[in-house]
């Protein structure tokens, strides 16, 4: 389903990330969150693109896979990192036969291996750039969706900033170029203060930006967890309160597990309060914190969530 259309039919939207796996150990392990999580009826999953491409074909059979067997829709991540415009154009072409209907565009993390990148060589030096080449393609008629529009187009937003432009100003006017090149929906980075997006949102507001915008949040499930995610998404600000209580939990993973869950759990009520356009789960590919925090919400599935 088009983005346009899941958020003409039933906003907020609630929708699930996952990461391609590497095992079949893991493999196994995902297929049963993503089973365990069905029920709660996403308005739609997505599945992240690996630094510098390398989970191209991971990506591309995890998408196919999830939207035939579970008839979820689907949104692969794709960025610029890596790429030709060829790869990019037969990346497009393989998801538009299998009726993939979303992309999430972002700029990409850069490949561990830093020392044979150069950016330069990319095709698409920014997320924009990677926008319009997706609108091109849709306008060239490849692609199935019935009204003619092509893939709807989600790119990233930065509550926090984003700590390759410290100007907040200058990062607003990017993130505008984004959206005038034609993308659908923002969806945002973790947080882990609702300040921030509410901030966010209004700064949007006051530059032009008008597309839906999805909150990420991410439940703290374990301290190493925590400390990897502060590398992941750099910058990440957790709250003293948070990390009082964290502190409280000690060494103890299930206690630091309910902080972490009690903690977005709020978030989460409190975004609905205040008539967030989406929430978006960063599942770290497991089931446990996004289904309890459905029911500590009082919900059985997305629909019942958005009924409160
Ligand atoms: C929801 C979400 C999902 C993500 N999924 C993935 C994933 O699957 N794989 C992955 O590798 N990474 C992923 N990331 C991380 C993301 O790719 C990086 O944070 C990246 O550095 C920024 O991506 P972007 O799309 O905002 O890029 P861009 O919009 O290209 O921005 C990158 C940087 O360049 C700056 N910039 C933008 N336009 C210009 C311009 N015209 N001139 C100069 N500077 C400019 C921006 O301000 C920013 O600092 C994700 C991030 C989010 C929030």
């Amino acid at each position: 389903m088009h983005i346009q259309d899941i958020f003409q039919a039933s906003s907020p939207t609630f929708s699930f990330e996952f990461f391609p796996p590497k095992t079949a150990e893991s493999s196994e392990r995902l297929y049963q969150a993503i089973r365990d999580l069905a029920p709660l009826k996403p308005s739609f999953v997505s599945v992240t693109y690996g630094a510098g491409g390398s989970t191209r074909d991971l990506t591309h059979d995890l998408v196919v896979r999830t939207k035939l067997e579970l008839d979820i829709t689907t949104v692969p991540h794709l960025t610029c990192v890596c790429h030709s415009e060829g790869d990019i154009r037969a990346i497009l072409d393989r998801y538009a036969e299998h009726g993939i209907c979303n992309i999430l565009a972002l700029g990409g993390d850069p490949p561990r291996d830093l020392a044979s990148y150069n950016k330069a060589d990319d095709a698409f030096q920014h997320a924009a750039d990677l926008v319009r080449f997706i609108k091109t393609f849709s306008g060239s008629g490849k692609h199935p969706d019935p009204k003619g529009r092509g893939f709807g187009i989600g790119v990233a937003g930065f509550p926090e900033g984003h700590p390759g432009t410290p100007n907040r100003m200058t990062e607003m006017d990017y993130l505008k170029a984004k959206v005038d090149a034609g993308a659908d929906y923002i969806c945002t980075q973790l947080f882990f203060d609702n300040h921030d997006f509410y901030d966010f949102r209004e700064r949007c507001e006051l530059v032009g930006v008008t597309v839906p915008i999805i909150a990420g949040i991410m439940p703290i499930v374990s301290a190493k967890g925590m400390k990897r995610m502060a590398d992941l998404a750099a910058g990440s600000r957790y709250p003293a309160p948070l990390l009082r209580s964290i502190h409280r939990a000690g060494d103890d993973p299930e206690a630091i597990k309910r902080v972490g869950i009690h903690w977005a759990t709020e978030q989460c009520r409190d975004l609905l309060d205040h008539h967030v356009a989406g929430i978006h789960f960063y599942t770290l590919n497991q089931s446990d914190a996004t289904r309890q925090i459905f029911l500590n919400l009082g919900a059985r599935d997305s629909a019942s969530l958005r009924g409160g």
